[in-house]
């Protein structure tokens, strides 16, 4: 049997990547150290706004996680929960759509935080966030796309709502995403001869009555100054209200026409965070002063998602917990290393303390504001500073070198405006299965709707029980429908016994599509009833449902 140690780590940001880093270089040869993270790179999140103004390439902006960290065992997947009991996380393997297991001695939990936009009606449907460097493209290629529409349109109306640009949340990323999205239109304006520079319109948007509360007031002061100099309009004291496909509302009542809104509020925790029944605080885990969960021995959080108490001297100075930036983090993961092997081979652990050495923030045309060592810094010079600092700071020698030529071309070379489009796979499409494929299998993620085209499919639920579920279908015949109602996870499995074709619509555009169209939902609400015993239901539909079917007829006995 392995008896070795398994140090497991979640998520690859700057806490758990770092975390990770210095558990193998501290850790005794016989422990494991395992990471889990979603993507398989390390992103340089303060870069984001770079890549969003198309300074950087994305794929350049990004370090293969497998690189920066030999000796770990990296595995590609999302955590859906942690099971405490048995000290075993469920991952999530996404291509083979299967649950397994990963046990741990000691759990590392650095999912950072997520965005929640819920709070304000059509945002999250309408805004783009700037979390991942798919956000952060998305949003480049969406300010291209309104340049490219605006040149062409004779619609002076639409070419207003076109040039039109809001962001949301004035703190560091949305200073530094108003600044890179300003350079990216500046820079690109003359390829698009039917724009006037004075048709361009920004707004930032900021619920409390000053920008960047990060940084001292004369720095935020100056910041604003540079960025109504740009043209970009700070809107103090303004609530955001509502989003919708061509515009934004404000609280006060005013609406502003837009085809663009990027946000950067609304920091929320992961559900899996929310889900774990830990002690939380402001959205963040509550941990002991040396990263340890409360009541956990073997369980540890840090970066974004902790909430880390400082020494109680800093606490006079209002500094009462670790920052959620990069800064800290990175020293949090150094911290928190330490203390898991200190528990391992039985050493005193650490209480986390840090002093931040600075703060940055880019507001774009080559400017910069700081507080380094206590120096304020603003203009040209703070950001060259910037720009060495974030060097300095980035993980991977290659990654360095590639974000300086990066930053040396767009010096010399006009800024690209190319869209390089990646078509997602069409939500609904056709898939072939050959003669005994298997679709799914009982824990297989619950991952779409389908319709049988062609050829037969042998479904069963419950195999090897006294009353199992068994049918044959074809053409005209549906499975995969109680996915609508909540259930993650199938409970039976689908084989093809011919060469058979279905119509397959992913997982949450069903559901949408079902939400939004009520006969749609009603019919597979009586399907599910009429057709499956009851034990088999989805959990939502228990009990809400047993009137229906009462005055609907008792429900079918399986066909076999
Ligand atoms: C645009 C922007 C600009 C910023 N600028 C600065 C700056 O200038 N200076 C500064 O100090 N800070 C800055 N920050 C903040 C800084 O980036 C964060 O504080 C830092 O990234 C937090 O690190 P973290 O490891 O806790 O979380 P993250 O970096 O968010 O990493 C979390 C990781 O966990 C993974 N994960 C989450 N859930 C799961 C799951 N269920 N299964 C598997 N993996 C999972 C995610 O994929 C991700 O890789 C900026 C942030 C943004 C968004």
């Amino acid at each position: 049997m392995d008896q070795k140690k398994r140090v497991v780590v979640l998520g690859a940001g700057f806490a758990g990547m770092f975390a990770a880093r210095h558990l193998r270089k501290l850790a005794p040869r016989d422990v494991e150290i395992e990471l889990i993270n979603e993507v398989n790179y390390f992103i340089f999140q303060p870069l984001l706004p770079e890549v969003a103004a198309g300074n950087i390439n994305a794929a350049d902006a990004v370090s293969p996680l497998r690189l920066l960290l030999p000796g770990v065992k990296f595995r590609l997947g999302s955590v859906r929960s942690v099971d405490f009991a048995h000290n075993r996380l469920q991952v999530m393997d996404d291509t083979a759509r299967t649950l397994v297991y990963v046990p741990f001695d000691h759990l590392v939990l650095a999912p950072g935080q997520a965005a929640d936009l819920s709070r304000f009606p059509g945002l999250s449907e309408h805004a783009y966030t700037m979390k991942t460097l798919a956000d952060a493209y998305r949003l480049r290629n969406q300010v291209i796309n309104c340049l490219e529409k605006a040149d062409v349109t004779d619609d002076s109306e639409y070419k207003r709502r076109l040039l039109t640009f809001v962001v949301v949340g004035a703190g560091f990323s949305g200073v530094e995403t108003s600044g890179a999205m300003k350079d990216l239109i500046d820079g690109s304006l003359k390829f698009y001869p039917r724009i006037a520079r004075s048709e361009i319109r920004m707004i930032l948007v900021e619920y409390a009555d000053r920008i960047l509360p990060e940084l001292p007031e004369e720095l935020a002061r100056y910041t604003a100054r540079e960025l109504t100099a740009r043209g970009i309009e700070t809107w103090l004291k303004t609530a955001l209200k509502t989003a919708s496909a061509h515009a934004v509302e404000m609280a006060d009542g005013r609406v502003v026409e837009t085809e663009t809104v990027a946000a950067t509020i609304g920091t929320a925790p992961h559900k899996l965070v929310r889900d774990l029944g830990l002690p939380m605080q402001w959205g963040r885990i509550k941990v002991e002063p040396t990263m340890r969960v409360p009541g956990h021995e073997n369980i540890w959080a840090v970066g974004d998602a902790a909430l880390i108490p400082l020494p109680k001297r800093r606490q006079d100075k209002e500094e009462r917990f670790a920052a959620p930036t990069a800064q800290f983090a990175v020293r949090e993961a150094a911290c928190l290393a330490r203390n898991v092997v200190g528990t391992l081979i039985g050493r005193p652990l650490e209480a986390f303390d840090y002093k931040p050495k600075g703060s940055f923030a880019s507001i774009g045309c080559h400017k910069a504001v700081a507080v380094l060592l206590g120096v304020r810094l603003s203009g040209t010079f703070a950001w060259l500073v910037w720009r060495m600092f974030y060097l300095a700071m980035l993980p991977g020698f290659a990654t360095k070198v590639r974000v300086l030529i990066n930053w040396m071309l767009d010096h010399f070379f006009t800024r690209t405006t190319v869209q390089i489009q990646v078509p997602s796979r069409d939500s609904a499409r056709y898939l072939r299965f050959r003669k005994g494929d298997q679709v799914f299998k009982p824990n297989n993620l619950a991952d779409g709707f389908y319709t049988v085209i062609s050829g037969s499919f042998d479904a069963t639920i419950g195999a090897g029980t006294p009353v199992p579920y068994h049918r044959v279908l074809g053409p005209g015949d549906h499975f995969g429908e109680r996915v609508l109602f909540g259930d993650d996870l199938r409970t039976g499995s689908v084989d093809a016994l011919e060469d058979s074709e279905v119509l397959f619509i992913e997982r949450d555009d069903f559901r949408r599509f079902a939400a939004g169209f009520k006969i749609l939902d009603d019919y597979f609400r009586d399907y599910i009833v009429r057709n499956f015993p009851e034990h088999m239901w989805p959990e939502s539909l228990r009990g809400t449902e047993k009137k229906a079917a009462a005055g609907g007829g008792q429900p079918k006995a399986p066909r076999m």
